[in-house]
């Protein structure tokens, strides 16, 4: 495994996408990235990201589905998975957490807080 912390964007706006990869790949992240949640699951089977930020809203297999996928398998029980939609009643976090989730992220994402905000939820970031 890379000692370059490693995170998983699960996004089916391309937009969103290329915004969240290059914040992140300008920090200093490894990013993969994944449209559908099936694709998703299936890069986080063969490359244990360190932490997986996860649309809830996507076509055919929704967040929370694949979430739940992601738990009921040894290989990937154990991955950070974070909670990224625009849904931002307290209700919906606490569903959210309630879900399994890791955490929570807002959309729209703030670009200047995102790197603190990945930083706190990757376990063990050795990141420079
Ligand atoms: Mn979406």
């Amino acid at each position: 495994m890379s000692a370059e912390p490693c995170v998983l964007i699960v996004e089916d706006n391309p937009r969103n996408l290329k915004l969240v990869r290059d914040v992140l790949n300008h920090v200093g992240y490894r990013t993969l990235e994944a449209c559908t949640a099936e694709d998703g699951l299936e890069i986080a089977r063969v490359e244990h990201p360190g932490l997986i930020l996860m649309d809830v809203q996507l076509p055919g297999m929704d967040g929370v589905e694949a979430l739940g996928r992601l738990r009921a398998e040894p290989g990937t029980a154990g991955i950070r998975v974070v909670a990224v939609t625009a849904l931002a009643m307290k209700e919906d976090r606490e569903r959210f957490l309630a879900a399994g989730f890791d955490g929570y992220l807002e959309k729209p994402i703030d670009v200047r807080e995102l790197p603190r905000q990945v930083a706190a939820l990757l376990p063990g970031d050795d990141r420079p």
